[in-house]
């Protein structure tokens, strides 16, 4: 007997039918003799129709409000899994994040977790009631709704079987787990059988939306066993472990892509001390949140300054850029928001020099553009024009030969 926790993405909860099929997967499960709490996002498209709701009525929606109005979606969500559970022959309670209570932090949007009881899902497990909680909701400390970020009910789950010690926090989704790159892309993309946290945390902040990087983050420091696997079908989906001695690394464990990305370039700035200070101090301030930043020196003695943000704080850095422009003499202020971001990550990639190059020469065999480039120990990112991405994609998934090999040992 173990106890779970069993994420249900919006896909998986997006028709009373699907609903139903969730209640009796859970059900199964039960009946099998195991524990499980249930955590469910909103029905698929919910949470973009109430996002475009906000935006409609206001250009700059109140964030307090804006979360009120985002929850609402997995309030939906939970009453009709915790009626289909009970339909199908189990009792089931439903639970918004102040009734379990799920305590974050005051940041609206990206709120943290802080603190989850769990007095009440333990009472409902001992009696053999399945818990159904919203995910991707909090409370902070003044009672105020919060939401943790698209894509946060993965958090709430992995923070959930944190605190009740699960033996296992299940993400079940619309694919049967972790793939090389995102099988909607690469056809021949490849489920691995077991995945780092490490590459996972990294994958997942480079865009990889399978899993929320909050969660990753959590599960690797609660050491909360971590299972990506399909709702709609059976398999071991794949495992999210610590790095073990006995698996063969693959130099590159997957692909990653971001389409929210956006550059600005401030050109003919000229070279003297604090000019990086004064681009960024206001766009940090704002805040907006810088990703690459590149600074290249001309020979007239003037530099150009170029860095990327995310592409819906484009307009609103470009606006803050324009004074300071001015002030700086500064020869011309340019962007680009239709760009995107590629990366190739893996452990193996510390002990091998040259992947950075067969990245390049892949892209340079399609006649692709790199327009910016960053690297770290295990991951190296480049920016190219949004037209090229999925062919990108492709052909470093070719280029590390992940479509044809075998990736791990298991
Ligand atoms: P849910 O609604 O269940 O939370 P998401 O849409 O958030 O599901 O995440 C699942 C999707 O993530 C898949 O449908 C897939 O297109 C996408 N995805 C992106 N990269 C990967 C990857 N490397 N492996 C698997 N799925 C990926
Ligand atoms: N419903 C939220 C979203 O669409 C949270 C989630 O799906 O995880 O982002
Ligand atoms: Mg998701």
């Amino acid at each position: 007997m173990a106890t779970l926790v069993q994420k249900y993405g919006g896909t998986s909860v997006g028709s009373v039918e699907r609903i139903q099929a969730v209640a009796a997967r859970v059900c199964g499960y039960i009946d099998q003799g195991h524990r499980v709490v249930v955590v469910v996002s909103a029905m698929s498209g919910e949470t973009n129709r109430l996002v475009g709701l906000g935006r409609g009525v206001s250009a700059q929606p109140v964030p307090r409000e804006m979360d009120v109005l985002q929850a609402a979606g997995e309030q939906v969500s939970i009453a009709l899994t915790a009626m289909a559970i009970k339909a199908a022959g189990h009792e089931s309670r439903s639970y918004l994040a102040d009734q379990v209570a799920i305590r974050t932090d005051s940041s609206f949007g990206k709120a943290r977790i802080s603190h989850i009881d769990v007095e009440r899902l333990n009472a409902d497990l001992d009696q053999g009631v399945v818990p159904v909680v919203a995910g991707f909701q909090g409370v902070d400390v003044d009672g105020n709704v919060t939401t943790l970020g698209r894509g946060g009910s993965d958090t709430t789950a992995v923070a959930i079987a944190a605190a009740l010690s699960a033996d296992e926090c299940q993400i079940c989704t619309d694919v049967d787990g972790v793939y090389t790159a995102d099988p909607r892309i690469v056809d021949d993309a490849q489920r691995l059988e077991r995945i780092t946290f490490e590459e996972m945390l990294e994958l997942a902040s480079l865009g990889s939306k399978v899993l929320h990087p909050r969660s990753v983050e959590f599960a690797g420091k609660y050491q909360v066993p971590l299972r990506v696997m399909s709702s709609f079908e059976e398999g071991p989906g794949t495992l999210i472990t610590t790095e073990s001695k006995r698996m063969e690394q693959p130099i590159v464990a997957g692909i990653a892509y971001s389409r929210d990305e956006a550059k600005l370039t401030m050109s003919g700035v000229p070279d003297v001390p604090g000019v990086a200070s004064r681009i960024l101090g206001p766009v940090g301030r704002a805040p907006i949140e810088v990703d690459m930043i590149v600074q290249n020196t001309g020979a007239d003695g003037t530099t150009d300054f170029t860095f990327t943000v995310k592409r819906d704080d484009y307009d609103h850095a470009l606006d803050l850029l324009g004074p300071v422009q001015r002030e700086l003499g500064a020869r011309e202020l340019s962007g680009d928001n239709k760009i995107a971001k590629v990366s190739v990550v893996g452990v193996g990639m510390r002990s091998h020099a040259g992947v950075a190059s067969q990245m390049f020469d892949a892209l340079a065999a399609e006649n692709i553009n790199i327009l910016m480039i960053s690297t770290s120990e295990i991951k190296i990112s480049v920016v190219v024009a949004e037209r090229y991405l999925e062919l990108a994609v492709r052909c470093m998934h070719e280029a590390f030969g992940l479509g044809a090999e075998v990736v791990s040992e298991e």
